[in-house]
């Protein structure tokens, strides 16, 4: 007979999900309720209005939508793009190349500004693109790019787009709750974010906000969005405070019952604070991994606190290494993606995982796994 699952211990320090906090995994485990229930959407309109808090924005269109992160992304694009339009993407990681796929599939032209991989997106190169393509509708880029660690300018980015007429579209699914995110104060179009990076919530949803400046643009499209979920016409008949809500899909009660909880926890928090908690854990980090002799891949002043890429040393087995942590200390931490594949680890310190005893806790592991040795951190 099949068992029940159980779920191993884990502390989890690599790109996400980040640790969850009992409290949260308490408030998704009570009773499923009709989603139309009045209870649920009075429920809903506080995660909207703590969404706003977390971005940091008073946009009426604010809401988590019922799948991951990179189903926001694909939205945000396929919502503002149609056939013919050209969009200007940065691309300094993975990510950003993942939203320039998007924008070939929506039938749009891609502008792809590449910046090597670790660096911030470079803005020289963009405000070239921007002036070699005028008539482009948008400019997509990744604020913390997860797959390097690297944080990019995402409000002279966005003022660049502003300033040409076009629309901003950015990814700020690991940046949200772990360092600045002001969206209104940047005037950033279209933002969206996940739940299992820093705001320590179970992965599956994915919060989102859109200027009213940019819903104009969805109004008044010639074409029909091409994916059905995604159309914001529609989502927002659920989401939108106004009148009745009408059916569009179920939501997935449970787990907004987590995110109201996570959201609920951030405020209570504060995000001053919650930025200042992720920039101490990782000067700790920083420092006892000075120690170990492991040096990071971005340079120090465009390094992401929850983020943290190093170096696998020579003569290392990366894999290896990685087992090791995950199997005899319970700890797992993040491989390379793409170039970095083989190359780097990378150590999250998102959300819940934030915390001196989560970082000293590597740091024992690592010196014993590595066999160098503590060296005394100055
Ligand atoms: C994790 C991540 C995503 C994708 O999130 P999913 O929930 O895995 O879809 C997108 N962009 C960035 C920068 C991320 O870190």
């Amino acid at each position: 007979m099949t068992q029940p699952f159980k779920a191993p211990k884990r502390l989890l320090m690599g790109p996400g999900p980040s640790n969850v906090a009992p409290e949260v995994l308490a408030a998704s485990a009570q009773a499923t309720i009709g989603h139309l229930d009045p209870a649920f959407t009075a429920m809903m309109e506080e995660v909207k209005d703590l969404l706003r808090y977390a971005f940091q924005t008073k946009n009426q269109v604010t809401f988590p939508i019922s799948a991951p992160a990179s189903l926001a992304m694909e939205a945000g694009l396929v919502n503002v793009l149609e056939h013919g339009d050209t969009a200007i993407i940065a691309q300094n990681g993975v990510f950003g190349g993942r939203m320039a796929d998007i924008v070939t599939r929506c039938g749009a032209n891609l502008v792809l500004v590449e910046t090597d991989w670790g660096k911030p997106v470079d803005l020289d190169k963009v405000a070239q693109a921007i002036k070699a393509h005028p008539g482009a509708k948008l400019l997509g880029f990744v604020h913390a790019e997860t797959s390097t660690g690297a944080v990019s300018d995402a409000a002279a980015l966005a003022r660049m787009a502003a300033d040409a007429g076009m629309l901003s579209l950015m990814d700020t699914v690991t940046g949200l709750g772990g360092v600045p995110v002001l969206v209104d104060d940047w005037g950033v179009d279209i933002t969206y974010s996940g739940t299992q990076k820093c705001l320590s919530v179970p992965p599956g949803l994915a919060p989102f906000t859109v200027s009213e400046r940019a819903i104009q643009v969805v109004k008044a499209r010639k074409t029909k969005v091409q994916s059905w979920f995604s159309d914001l016409n529609l989502q927002l008949g659920y989401w939108s405070g106004q009148g009745g809500r009408s059916y569009h899909h179920t939501a997935p009660v449970n787990a907004l019952y987590g995110l109201h909880e996570g959201l609920r926890r951030l405020r209570e928090e504060g995000l001053e604070a919650s930025w200042a908690r992720h920039a101490e854990a990782h000067r700790r980090l920083a420092n006892g991994l000075q120690g170990l002799e492991l040096d990071f891949v971005v340079d120090a002043p465009h390094r992401l606190p929850q983020l943290n890429s190093v170096w696998v040393p020579a003569g290392v087995d990366d894999a290896a290494t990685r087992a090791t942590l995950l199997n005899d200390y319970g700890i797992e931490i993040g491989a390379g993606l793409g170039p970095f594949a083989g190359k780097v680890w990378r150590i999250g310190l998102m959300g819940e995982t934030a915390k001196d005893d989560n970082v000293d806790r590597l740091l024992d592991a690592l010196a014993k796994v590595l066999g160098r040795g503590l060296k005394a951190a100055e």
